[in-house]
């Protein structure tokens, strides 16, 4: 605490981001980062831009890419506004566009920067809770007139997919206020809303080249939305920042985004990961929930959810656990990592699980 900070920042709760250690041979599935890197291209077009122009500033539009971002997602480039990171995009859009003086909506189980984007801005939310099943109940959202609706889809830190039909009834029902579609985690197994953004001009879709691109350290992350939104977004960031985008990450995410072939390879990879790690962790006796992410959660109906992790880290094992809210502690997200990683943890956890006296009969 400073008395030199302004009222805004004593009054900040920032969000913590999952753990970057700089520990080597640790396996590391708790930030949801694509085990089997970037496409190669993306890493050539990334050496050739750093060998030769970095003297000069980078497209403030970053038009090139915005290019390819419409060219794969068969949209219009103004329909495209390109950021550092989703992160990045979606401050923008809740400054922009969801602050309107009455509550912008979110699920009470979801991705916990939403609320610190509220504060920083000076936004009011609420919280809409998950059923049961920890799925998004549509009615919910419909009851009251709002700033705006925002949710992950997949949702985190749950991986479970709320069908496009679903989002559409959605829009159907809030013609008034923006409907954000966080798609980070969609390509490992979701259907995208983007089509809808050509009947309905309230839907924003926000995108990450961090996940099913492997590109998490470059930062890219894109919208995409009716001209008018977009517009909104960029003004919002020529009051901010002209160059979020270097030309490093200009490039190599155009040479990310057009090697579909690389691309469609390494998500179907995560995907097959993904089915052998939800197998064994049944096995084992987990509770899991739907997953069309890149990641489970998933909690053992017998043991805690802290301890768990804490013992997987004893065993350099490290994946994501949450104390708050209530409802997800005994969880652990996990992300789906190579099949040599997912191997490991489920020896791992089989070795936490088993009685005391079979665990240390086998040791060596
Ligand atoms: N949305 C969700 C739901 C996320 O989990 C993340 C990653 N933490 C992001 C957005 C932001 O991703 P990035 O800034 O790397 O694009």
């Amino acid at each position: 605490m400073s008395r030199y900070w302004s009222e805004v920042v004593r009054g900040l709760t920032p969000y913590v981001p999952g753990e970057q250690p700089k520990l080597a041979d640790l396996i590391k599935l708790n930030t949801n980062e694509n085990p089997y890197g970037p496409s190669p291209r993306a890493i050539e077009a990334a050496r050739a831009e750093a060998a030769d122009t970095l003297r000069l500033y980078p497209d403030p539009a970053s038009q090139r890419l915005a290019q390819a971002i419409a060219r794969r997602h068969g949209v219009a480039e103004n329909q495209v506004f390109v950021g550092n990171g989703s992160d990045e995009v979606l401050a923008h859009a809740f400054h922009g566009l969801l602050r309107h003086g009455k509550p912008v909506l979110f699920p009470d189980i979801t991705y916990s920067f939403y609320p610190v984007y509220c504060r920083l801005y000076g936004i009011e939310y609420r919280e809409v809770p998950l059923n049961d099943a920890f799925e998004i109940e549509v009615d919910a959202y419909l009851k009251a007139p709002n700033g705006g609706i925002v949710f992950p889809n997949p949702n985190a830190p749950t991986g479970r997919l709320l069908p496009v039909s679903g989002i559409e009834r959605l829009l159907e029902g809030n013609p008034d206020s923006v409907v954000l579609v966080d798609e980070a985690y969609v390509d490992f197994g979701g259907v995208s809303a983007v089509p809808l953004v050509q009947r309905y001009p309230q839907l924003l879709v926000t995108c990450t080249l961090s996940k099913s691109h492997a590109l998490a350290g470059l930062r890219v992350g894109y919208a995409i939305g009716h001209p008018d939104l977009i517009e909104g977004l960029t003004r919002v960031k020529d009051s901010f920042n002209s160059y979020p985008m270097d030309r490093i990450a200009q490039a190599s995410a155009v040479a990310a985004i057009e090697d579909t072939a690389y691309f469609d390879s390494t998500r179907n990879r995560v995907i097959a990961s993904r089915g052998r790690l939800v197998a064994g962790l049944q096995s084992l006796g987990f509770e899991v929930l739907p997953s069309s992410a890149n990641f489970v959660f998933a909690r053992h109906p017998a043991r805690d959810g802290a301890d768990l992790a804490a013992r997987l880290r004893e065993r350099r094992i490290i994946v994501r656990h949450f104390r708050n809210p209530a409802r997800i502690a005994p969880f652990l997200r996990i992300t789906v990592g190579t099949a040599e990683q997912c191997v490991a943890l489920l020896a791992a956890l089989g070795e936490i699980l088993a009685p005391r006296g079979v665990a240390s009969s086998t040791a060596p």
